[in-house]
């Protein structure tokens, strides 16, 4: 009996192996094709000021229109990362966030300081003609770097340290600014945070869920936010999304919000309509 459920075992086992196989074949094909007919876009997401209650700057974020679906970046980074496709869709990305900002620049829509900041995976950066790449782009659209953020994870430690570093300050002689993403989660070191020059921390959606009902989460933000100044950075609270949450983020520092809050991410048309050609904006 136990010897034929232990054999039913191993072939459902196999089984499923052959269909995630089969899956991440297709999701290849697809991904393939995707990049031939020019489906991956970007929405954008308001950054807002928490003092002056402006927006100030906004996230690109990628989506795969596929057909009459939209799938979501969780679905497939993961498998651009690990077939360094990222390099070639990444590339296409900031492309087109550079031809918005330089329509939008022409058009005398950005104010001073606004800035768009975009996702570098890793495997980006890591590779020796990141600079050059990012500098054509640039040329090609004639945009100036100071319009940029690059949003960066620790990951990038997990490569060459020294490499990273050098790399990022050429960039930022571009006037590209440096985020680090997800503050909190995955390898965190403070080590890192010391050691890479950014200029803004990002602290993960995941620890501003429960600031308002979880004393210890409230503690722990509150002592990144502090270790975030003192280390002379600009703070940025992502997954901003009740009126609590803003209220006590307001009482515990000068920061930036992100979150459905203010806004989901929307399509670029619709976020010039609603907030490029005004003033004072939110909500
Ligand atoms: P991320 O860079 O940390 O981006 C923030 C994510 O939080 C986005 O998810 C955004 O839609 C979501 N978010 C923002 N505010 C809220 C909120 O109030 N509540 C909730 N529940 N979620 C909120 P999204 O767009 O699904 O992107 C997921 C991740 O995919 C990103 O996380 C980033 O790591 C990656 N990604 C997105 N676009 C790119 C890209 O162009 N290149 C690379 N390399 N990665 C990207
Ligand atoms: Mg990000
Ligand atoms: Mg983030
Ligand atoms: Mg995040």
């Amino acid at each position: 009996e136990s010897k034929k459920a232990g054999r039913n075992c191993v072939t459902l086992f196999k089984d499923e192996m052959a269909t995630q196989a089969a899956e991440l074949l297709k999701l290849e094909r697809d991904i393939m094709k995707a990049m031939f007919r020019d489906e991956f876009y970007f929405v954008l997401q308001p950054i807002v000021d928490s003092i002056s209650q402006k927006v100030v700057g906004a996230e690109a974020l990628m989506r795969w229109r596929k057909g009459d679906e939209i799938i979501s970046p969780v679905e497939f980074i993961p498998f651009l990362e690990e077939s360094a496709l990222i390099v070639d869709v990444g590339e296409r990305i900031l492309n087109k966030v550079c031809a918005f900002i330089a329509d939008t620049k022409g058009r005398d829509l950005l104010s001073d300081g606004f800035r768009f900041a975009v996702n570098i995976s890793a495997k980006q950066l890591a590779r020796t003609d990141f600079i050059e790449t990012v500098s054509r782009v640039l040329t090609k659209h004639n945009v100036d770097g100071k319009y940029l953020d690059f949003e960066i994870t620790e990951s990038v430690a997990l490569n060459n340290m020294e490499d990273t570093i050098s790399k990022i300050l050429s960039l930022k002689k571009m006037g590209v600014g440096f985020s680090l993403d997800d503050f909190g989660t995955g390898f965190s070191s403070l080590s890192h945070l010391k050691d890479l020059p950014v200029d803004k921390l990002k602290i993960d959606r995941s620890f501003i869920n429960d600031i308002t009902l979880d004393k210890q989460d409230e503690n722990l933000v509150r002592s990144i936010i502090q270790l975030s100044k003192n280390l002379g950075l600009t703070t940025v609270a992502e997954g901003v999304e009740t009126e609590a949450q803003v209220e006590w983020l307001m009482l515990n520092g000068d920061i930036l919000f992100q979150g459905y809050y203010y806004s989901k991410p929307i399509d670029p048309l619709k976020f010039e309509r609603k907030y490029l050609n005004q003033e004072v904006v939110t909500k």
